[in-house]
């Protein structure tokens, strides 16, 4: 242990509070979100080594074994993961944090160090176990059910409800328990961490794959505030700091998710979507005809147009197609047509999945349009290219109210004067529902990985006097 005088302690600290706040703010625009990210890394590398300096007594040869093994996997994680297996990875990330509060809350009672827990530190210890281990758990299913190694159908246990509100209510029991002085005994503890474990895996399995992501930015948070109450079992401002800081944007990252989906948190939450008899959700592809066109006809009818929007969806991204999107774009501006790319706030698998994407290409943000400023353009544009998208594309969430995305709002694609759909075949996308804009007169499919097509579509329009 060296001794850092509690001011230079503080003083650090309160930099790496102001560093992830700071961070975070600059998250909020691809244009400065890899700063962001880098002052928060920086915020957090702050913070782990003034309290391994200042709070490690022996064994510090250890933690720094931990330290390399851990920035080990982050690069390499972050080297090879996929941007589409990001919501995987999250939930993994979300599963650690949660367990890391849960355990180093309970270490404070299992290895009291100074004087007798007050109830306020017992009311966080528990607080802090109970949010870290429903996270800890909920995290890992979601994992599983978003990398398909467990069912991604919603799993419906009669009496679901009942049997989580008896455990919330034991759960409660136990704490108060734990809390009370003449009462307190660390057994309650650990009766209290496997309650919550079961909990973790109850609340989330009866969810199906389509609503994963917005469990796992909900578990985010949850990870945030189970930080948040290790914390104060700790007296650590900076991790009452960031835990809130992740507890608050997750809340707000979930909000937004749903508000995108028109479902309500609770909706998400009660379970079953995707699960129901007689929606209209179904995984069988399409067989009534359709009509397709190739890469010289999509270049040709791109030639002709004025305006030309781009529709990205989760297709681009598994095929990668987001530079040639780019050179197609800037080839048809070039010819004095006008570009703008359509931005819908679930599209993909994580919020933001498109810019991030397109922003990697360099595509200019001026471009990129969201849902609100969007939506009324499609009827005066002479070409809509749908590439890789189709829920938030699908007219029939507007009108169909058996669809599982009835009333999710979408891009008005089938108002454009023309269409062209760029994806491999007549699959459904991630709810399962099929796509009436498909059918449309107006409608052209261009089957084919979406680079490849627009590879494709480059040449030929490269070709054109
Ligand atoms: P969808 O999943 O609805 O559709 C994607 C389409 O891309 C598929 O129909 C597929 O068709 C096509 N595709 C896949 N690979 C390729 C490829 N290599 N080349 C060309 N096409 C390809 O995606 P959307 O982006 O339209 O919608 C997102 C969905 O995810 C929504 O239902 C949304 O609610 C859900 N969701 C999104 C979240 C988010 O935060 N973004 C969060 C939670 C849910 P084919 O196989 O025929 O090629």
């Amino acid at each position: 242990m060296i001794d850092i005088s509690s001011n230079v302690e503080n003083i650090l600290y309160l930099i790496s509070a102001a560093l992830f706040i700071i961070g975070i703010k600059r998250l909020a625009s691809p244009a400065t979100a890899r700063t962001g990210n880098r002052l928060s890394a920086i915020a957090m590398l702050i913070a782990i080594v003034i309290t391994v300096v200042k709070y490690t007594e022996t064994n510090i040869e250890w933690i720094i074994v931990g330290l390399i093994i851990g920035a080990f996997i982050g690069v390499i994680l972050s080297k090879y993961v996929q941007m589409t297996a990001m919501p995987q990875l999250v939930a993994i990330f979300n599963s650690f944090g949660g367990a890391a509060s849960a355990i180093v809350a309970m270490y404070a009672v299992m290895y009291p160090s100074g004087p007798e827990s007050t109830t306020f530190i017992l009311a966080s210890v528990a607080f802090a176990t109970i949010v870290g281990s429903i996270t800890l758990t909920g995290s890992f299913i979601a994992f599983g059910k978003l990398q398909e190694v467990i069912s991604t159908k919603p799993l419906l246990l009669p009496i679901r409800n009942f049997i989580n509100i008896v455990l919330l209510i034991s759960i409660l029991v136990f704490s108060v328990l734990l809390c009370l002085p003449e009462t307190s005994d660390v057994s309650y503890l650990y009766i209290i961490v496997g309650l919550s474990l079961v909990v973790g895996i109850l609340i989330v399995i009866p969810i199906g794959g389509a609503d994963m992501p917005v469990v796992v930015a909900l578990l985010n948070s949850y990870s945030g505030i189970a930080g948040a109450g290790a914390g104060f079992v700790l007296g650590n401002p900076v991790l009452i700091i960031s835990g809130s800081l992740v507890g608050a944007s997750g809340l707000i990252l979930t909000r937004i998710m749903t508000k995108a989906m028109n479902r309500s948190l609770l909706n998400v939450m009660l379970g079953g979507f995707g699960a129901e008899e007689g929606s209209s959700g179904s995984n069988e592809e399409e067989t009534r005809p359709v009509t397709s066109l190739t890469s010289e006809d999509a270049a040709m009818i791109l030639g002709y147009a004025e305006s030309v929007i781009f529709v990205p969806g989760y297709g681009l991204a598994v095929a990668q197609a987001q530079h040639q999107i780019n050179e197609l774009s800037g080839l048809l501006k070039e010819k004095g047509i006008s570009v703008k790319f359509a931005i819908h706030p679930v599209a993909g698998r994580m919020p933001g999945h498109m810019n991030v994407l397109l922003a990697e290409a360099n595509v200019p943000y001026d471009e990129l349009k969201d849902l609100d400023e969007i939506n009324s353009e499609f009827e005066r544009t002479d070409v809509a290219v749908v590439v890789g998208a189709n829920d938030v594309t699908n007219p029939s969430a507007r009108t169909d109210t058996s669809s599982p995305i009835y009333g999710m709002p979408i891009l008005n694609v089938d108002k454009a004067k023309s269409v062209i759909v760029l994806k491999r075949s007549m699959a459904s996308g991630f709810s399962g529902v099929q796509n009436e804009l498909f059918l449309l007169d107006k409608t052209n499919m261009l089957f084919g990985d979406a680079k490849d097509s627009v590879e494709g579509m480059v040449k030929e329009v490269r070709d054109l006097d």
